[in-house]
């Protein structure tokens, strides 16, 4: 059999031979401690501070305004729970839509027990919040309101810059987990008024184990990790110098030409989906038909298990997912997809596909043709 085909980037992204370049002096010949005073220590602060800067760049943010942590996990975690923490005072309710990441959900899940109350708002059949129901939620309690960019299983884009109007006419912190969406699509924190966003490299041909916070100036947030003086005192522990010139590095190439490969992926996308719908009978798309990730496809196959076509697709050398990568093993229908209300004949029949950046024609018309045959043999059963 040839190479796979990779059609899971929401899962993770194969991480490019630029970064790998870019990390390997920093694993070897430049192993120094960023806050040490000598000449290795020094190289590497500055490379991990060139990092910072080329991110910041990349969202019009300041250096000082990005936060280096293990992941997107950890940046929803530290941004939820710091910032309930921080203004306890004002209040203790959060707002949140019940389509967020597990690392979102079972964060405001673990503020619920310390006795704080959590909104989560509901979706449309496209899987959108709606601003006037975010609104119409605001407490004078309300210190935080957190919903995603882009949702991870239905690819649908949030309404981030009225959801974040309204929080800041509010006096309420706006927080957007973009990990889907950073190195996606071009964000500027000059243009949405966001106070935090988390970020994560692996899903934009970076390493694993890395990604950043984004706190506006002026949000106070507490520290994540007790210990040095590290990001400025608010995460201590030595940093982990080659994952986060690897992110640099990614974030830099991602940043390249985005808006044409931004067109030519949802381009890509657009033909796979009218492909699907129009050679695969009984097939819907889940999510907004054009308000999505550039790279996402969510479809469900009517009378279909998705578990089983899964694994044929997996014969055919096709590598996919039913909701997000974290649901996998629990064979329930996904939270998101049931939020959406899809019909039940086809909720069960769900997979995921995502494209990237080095996702090609040939791929997408050979996937197209294992769907065909691997949906009508289920069918057959
Ligand atoms: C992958 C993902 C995360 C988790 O990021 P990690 O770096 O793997 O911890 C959080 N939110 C969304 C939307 C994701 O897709």
């Amino acid at each position: 059999m040839s190479n796979p085909i990779y059609l899971d980037n929401a899962a993770t992204t194969q991480m490019s031979d630029a970064v790998k370049e870019a990390m390997e002096p920093y694993l070897m010949e430049n192993f120094g401690n960023a806050s040490t005073m000598y000449s290795y220590g020094e190289r590497a602060k500055e490379a991990m501070e060139h990092a910072r800067e080329i991110i910041a760049h990349t969202l019009e943010a300041k250096p000082s305004e990005i936060y280096f942590t293990s992941g997107g996990s950890e940046s929803d975690n530290w941004a939820i729970k710091g910032i309930a923490g921080e203004y306890k005072k004002k209040g203790r309710h959060i707002i949140t839509s019940c389509i967020e990441h597990h690392a979102v959900l079972n964060s405001c899940g673990y503020l619920e027990k310390l006795g704080y109350s959590v909104t989560y708002l509901g979706v449309d059949a496209y899987g959108m919040v709606s601003p006037k129901e975010a609104e119409a939620a605001i407490r004078p309690e309300t210190t935080l309101l957190t919903i995603m960019f882009g949702n991870n299983e239905v690819g649908t884009l949030e309404p981030i810059r009225q959801l974040g109007r309204i929080a800041r006419g509010n006096g309420v912190l706006f927080h957007t987990d973009a990990v889907q969406a950073y190195g996606q699509l071009p964000i500027s924190v000059q243009q949405e008024p966001v106070d935090l966003l988390s970020a994560s490299a692996h899903k934009f041909h970076g390493p694993k184990g890395v990604g950043f916070l984004y706190l506006r100036e002026g949000v106070k947030i507490p520290s994540f990790i007790h210990g040095g003086g590290q990001e400025r005192g608010k995460r201590g522990g030595t940093e982990n110098i080659p994952a986060i010139v690897g992110m640099g590095r990614a974030a830099e190439l991602a940043a390249e030409r985005l808006r044409m490969r931004l067109r030519r992926e949802a381009m890509l996308r657009n033909y796979m989906i009218e492909k699907i719908l129009h050679e695969i009978p009984e097939s819907r798309l889940n999510g907004h038909p054009n308000k999505r990730l550039p790279g996402n496809i969510s479809v469900s196959f009517r009378g279909v298990d998705g578990a089983s076509l899964l694994i044929l697709l997996e014969e055919d050398g096709i590598c996919a997912s039913g909701g997000s990568a974290c649901n996998t093993g629990e064979s329930r229908i996904s939270y998101v997809i049931e939020a959406l209300g899809i019909p039940e004949d086809y909720a069960a029949g769900t997979v995921r596909l995502t494209l990237s950046r080095n996702t090609t024609r040939a791929e997408v018309d050979a996937t197209v043709a294992s769907l065909k045959r691997n949906v009508a043999r289920l069918k057959e059963i």
